[in-house]
């Protein structure tokens, strides 16, 4: 379990493909107001974010990508990689209408593992989808 009191950096890893047509706003605003996967976010703490995309299928970059963040905070702000959350974004981890989870999902949570980061999943979270979800609507046979 992430003790996210601990932590003063939050890097939302999103899909790259996905990402081609959203902004990022929903999982902005989310985070703004500690809703969705958020919500056990310390509403009075100036947490600092930043969003960042898998670099496309498999997901490799990631890893290229993270390793940057880690080296350049260090460097310039001291910040340690035990500050830092990777938060995998709902267009990662959740099934809905328009898509289902990374095929990749467990590839890209060991390249975050073997960095020695620590992760929580979900951002953005849209009630309508989490009650199909809880009802089974996106299962493969009822599509
Ligand atoms: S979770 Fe939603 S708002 Fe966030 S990047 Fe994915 S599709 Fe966009
Ligand atoms: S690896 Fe997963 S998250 Fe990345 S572009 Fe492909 S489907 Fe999207």
């Amino acid at each position: 379990m992430v003790d996210l009191k601990d932590k003063d950096y939050v890097a939302i890893v999103q899909c790259h493909i996905v990402k081609e047509r959203c902004s990022g706003y929903n999982c902005e605003k989310a985070f703004n107001e500690r809703t969705g996967g958020f919500s056990a976010y310390p509403k009075d703490k100036a947490y600092r974010m930043l969003n960042l995309t898998c670099g496309g299928c498999c997901g490799r970059a990631l890893q290229r990508k993270l390793s940057n963040l880690i080296r350049r905070i260090k460097k310039q702000e001291q910040i340690g990689k035990d500050r830092i959350v990777v938060k995998l974004a709902s267009c990662l981890t959740k099934d809905n209408f328009h898509s289902s989870p990374c095929p990749h999902l467990d590839y890209l949570k060991s390249l975050i593992t073997k960095l020695g980061l620590d992760m929580c999943e979900d951002t953005y979270i849209y009630e309508k989808s989490e009650k199909r979800r809880k009802e089974g609507l996106y299962n493969a046979s009822s599509r």
